[in-house]
């Protein structure tokens, strides 16, 4: 998997290729990163890589041509065309299956925008797809392609430790599409918090039983559209309608 990055601010992305999970994958090779500054394709003394918006406004808008440049040169250091994706609140938003489809795809490039954002040009010219974090307004793309990075390269087979921490994750609805249950570590004893009997009863089947229902109960709570989608998708037992059914009785009274 290799992701190229367009970004101003190259820097930032020691964050993922030095640090943790995605540094240790990074330096084992299970991935590439290939970053490309547009300050470095401009062509005049002041390197410019913005300018003041038609039709006036705050802010600056980033110049297509120092872009496209950029694309263009991460393009040309890859097997095969890859998608371009471009950071923006009006994406779609970014969820466990677009980072299993870059795994899929071998990784892409990823756009960062700055300032009020990227002249619509340059969108329109090379952009395939573009990807929200949510609906909040950060001060750049960066962030964002590295929370991407970082939620493909940890379901890179090897990536992780213990290979079952991906699978137990939440969201890993190939597996179960639920929120995960909760942790519990030593002391056993916190501050007079004991931690739930079934994890303490070395029984491996009443453990997943437990785990399976914590789950099954937090994402009735606070997920009901998930819980809805796993349903829909085949993943929910007899034995999980079950006790979903003595939840919502249970509810009632
Ligand atoms: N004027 C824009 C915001 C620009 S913020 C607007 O109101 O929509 C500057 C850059 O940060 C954007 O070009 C984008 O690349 C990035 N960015 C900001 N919020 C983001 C989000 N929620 N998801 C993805 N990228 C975001």
């Amino acid at each position: 998997m290799r992701f190229d990055v367009v970004t101003l601010f190259p820097d930032m992305f020691g964050a993922v290729s030095g640090q943790g999970v995605t540094g240790r994958a990074f330096k084992h090779g299970l991935w590439e990163l290939g970053l490309w500054n547009p300050r470095d394709f401009t062509h005049d003394v002041h390197r410019t890589v913005d300018d003041r918006p038609y039709g006036g406004g705050p802010g600056m808008v980033m110049l297509a041509d120092p872009l496209e440049q950029a694309v263009l040169a991460a393009q040309s250091r890859r097997p095969r065309p890859a998608s371009v994706m471009l950071m923006s609140p009006a994406g779609k938003r970014f969820d466990q299956a677009m980072a299993q489809s870059l795994v899929d795809e071998g990784g892409s490039i990823l756009v960062c925008g700055r300032y009020e954002g990227v002249d619509q040009r340059f969108i329109e010219r090379c952009v395939t797809h573009e990807v929200s974090m949510g609906d909040f307004v950060l001060s750049g793309g960066e962030i964002p392609a590295m929370a991407i990075m970082d939620a493909a390269v940890r379901l890179l087979p090897g990536a992780l430790n213990d290979a079952d921490s991906a699978r137990q994750d939440s969201f890993n609805d190939a597996l179960t599409g639920l929120l995960d249950s909760p942790h519990y570590t030593r002391p056993e004893d916190y501050k007079g918090q004991g931690v739930p009997a079934e994890l303490l009863s070395g029984h491996h089947a009443k453990i997943a039983a437990w785990r399976r229902e914590q789950s099954l109960a937090l994402t009735w709570r606070r997920r009901p559209d998930l819980l809805e989608q796993a349903r829909r998708a085949g993943l929910l037992s007899k034995a999980d309608e079950k006790f979903l059914a003595r939840l919502e009785r249970d509810a009632e009274h």
